[in-house]
């Protein structure tokens, strides 16, 4: 039996197709960029999530030189946005990275390690968290939900039976 799974997404070129809200989230991961601690990869991500609150919570990446205790942008903002405002629901997150060395030519993709934690606060919060993935320049890449980034996950589901 053959399945398959479709992925749904929508494309930008121009940041004024996104409600007013999502822009400024969009401007804010960008902004988020220039604060990176990045000074081994050079590679700088910014992230933003807006809360049901209306709070945007910052993120960036967090480098270290003992390379494996640094931290995605992602995931600095979403724990940080659990840690002050655990019973918000993060609405969406904008990703963006802006390396110093080169430009990036397409909107980058969070990794795998990243979309778990947002599947976790995803069901978490039983509300979609959109996804913006973006570049310092125009393109624009929009998930409606983070789920749909990890089919076939593992979650707190297969912890319990049903
Ligand atoms: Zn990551």
């Amino acid at each position: 039996m053959h399945k398959s799974i479709t992925l749904e997404y929508e494309y930008f070129t121009d940041i004024k197709c996104l409600p007013l809200e999502l822009q400024k989230l969009v401007e804010v991961a960008r902004n988020n960029t220039l604060q990176a601690y990045a000074p081994y990869s050079h590679f700088r991500v910014g992230a933003a999530i807006l809360l049901d609150n209306g709070v945007i919570i910052n993120g960036n990446n967090q480098e270290n030189a003992s390379y494996p205790q640094g931290m995605c942008a992602e995931r600095v903002a979403m724990f940080q946005a659990s840690a002050l405002y655990p019973e918000q629901a993060m609405l969406a997150i904008a990703i963006c990275g802006n390396p110093e060395n080169f430009s990036l030519n397409h909107p980058l993709s969070p990794c795998g390690g990243c979309r778990q934690v947002m599947l976790e606060y995803e069901k978490k919060q039983r509300h979609n968290m959109k996804v913006i993935l973006c570049t310092m320049k125009d393109e624009l890449i929009v998930f409606e939900n983070a789920s749909m980034l990890l089919p076939f996950n593992f979650s707190k589901d297969d912890l319990q039976t049903k």
